[in-house]
């Protein structure tokens, strides 16, 4: 029986934590041969079948002529998705429980440090100012979010169990059990409207680029507070600067920029209503993505089907 080509292990990622991956990869699948792009030679990568990627460059996907399935082990693909259209590639992201329960455990750590007034304590102890704010019971607050997909409906479930108000938005209509769904234009209007604090968990795409715009932040109750788990260009960041220096906008906690690492010259550093995350309410565990990723690659080494999850004209 002839050998299967290996699997290519693609990325831009810096050598050591590229090796990490391979390593953890190939101890997932003792079974196949993970081989990082560069130690392939020619006639070889012209065999391969599969690619498993992180942050790669997609012309080197395109390049290779029996390439058929590109498996991503992030879960947002806002750069591969456009890049491998009309490619004929299908492209799995990563979809993981222990990624959800991790983003869901962030969505409420940092919820609650908007809800328990944390940045106002803390100015106020520079300040050695001694005042405390009236109590708000969770149920009092509602949290939209905007995003139902595996991270949304898990953080909904978390804010729940905290006993917050939970509302959230989707392209398409969905049932989540003690949440107050919406879908559409209207939908995201209607639950902007209400929302006290807001926690956006949407892929970048072409439709929510610019999402929250002007116009849209400012549907927000006064003084509602923002979390951005998910892309920065989603929120446009001039009007987001507006907001908060109106002090319409209370705070945002930002985790996510347009150009990351955030620049050291760039506003949200300073401003006293943002706190800023360098990009880890929610990292890939390396070990249980490679499980995933295994358990893909047996399940099409079996039956020839590719658990493809992408919708390249969709973008997400
Ligand atoms: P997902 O399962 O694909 O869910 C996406 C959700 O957004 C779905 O409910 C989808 O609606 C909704 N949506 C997409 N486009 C929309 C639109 N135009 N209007 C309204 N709703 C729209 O994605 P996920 O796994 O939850 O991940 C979401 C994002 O989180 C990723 O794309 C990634 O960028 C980000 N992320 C960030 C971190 C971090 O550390 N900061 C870590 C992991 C992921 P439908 O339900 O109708 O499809």
């Amino acid at each position: 029986m002839s050998q299967a080509a290996p699997i290519v292990f693609v990325s831009r990622e810096d050598a050591s934590r590229a090796a990490d991956w391979v390593k953890a990869l190939q101890q997932a699948m003792p079974g196949e041969r993970i081989v990082p792009f560069d130690e392939l030679d020619e006639m070889t990568r012209d065999q391969c079948q599969i690619a498993v990627v992180a942050n790669p460059d997609p012309q080197r996907l395109r390049g290779m002529p029996q390439l058929r399935w590109v498996h991503s082990v992030w879960a947002g693909v806002e750069r591969l998705a456009p890049a491998l259209r009309d490619s004929g590639l299908q492209l799995t992201r990563l979809i993981d429980p222990r990624l959800s329960s991790t983003m869901a455990e962030a969505v409420l750590a940092w919820t609650l440090y908007l809800h328990r007034e944390m940045p106002l304590y803390a100015q106020r102890q520079r300040f050695r100012v001694w005042r405390a704010e009236q109590y708000v019971l969770p149920e009092q607050r509602t949290v939209g979010i905007l995003g139902l997909g595996a991270l949304g409906v898990e953080a909904a479930r978390a804010l729940l169990a905290a006993r917050f108000n939970v509302c959230g938005w989707s392209r398409t209509a969905r049932t989540v059990q003690g949440v107050q769904t919406y879908s559409g234009q209207q939908g995201l209007h209607a639950m902007l409207a209400k929302s006290d604090i807001l926690v956006c968990l949407l892929p970048l795409t072409a439709d929510t680029c610019g999402l929250l715009d002007a116009e849209r932040l400012a549907m927000l109750p006064p003084q509602a507070q923002l979390i951005n788990f998910a892309r920065g260009p989603i929120i446009d960041d001039a009007a987001l600067c507006a907001a908060l220096d109106s002090a319409r906008l209370r705070h945002a906690v930002l985790d996510v920029f347009a150009t990351e690492p955030l620049p050291p010259d760039q506003w949200h550093w300073t401003h006293p209503g943002v706190t800023v995350l360098p990009h880890c309410s929610a990292p890939t565990n390396r070990e249980t993505a490679s499980a995933i990723v295994a358990a893909n690659v047996q399940h099409f080494r079996r039956t020839g089907e590719i658990a493809a999850n992408v919708d390249l004209e969709r973008g997400y």
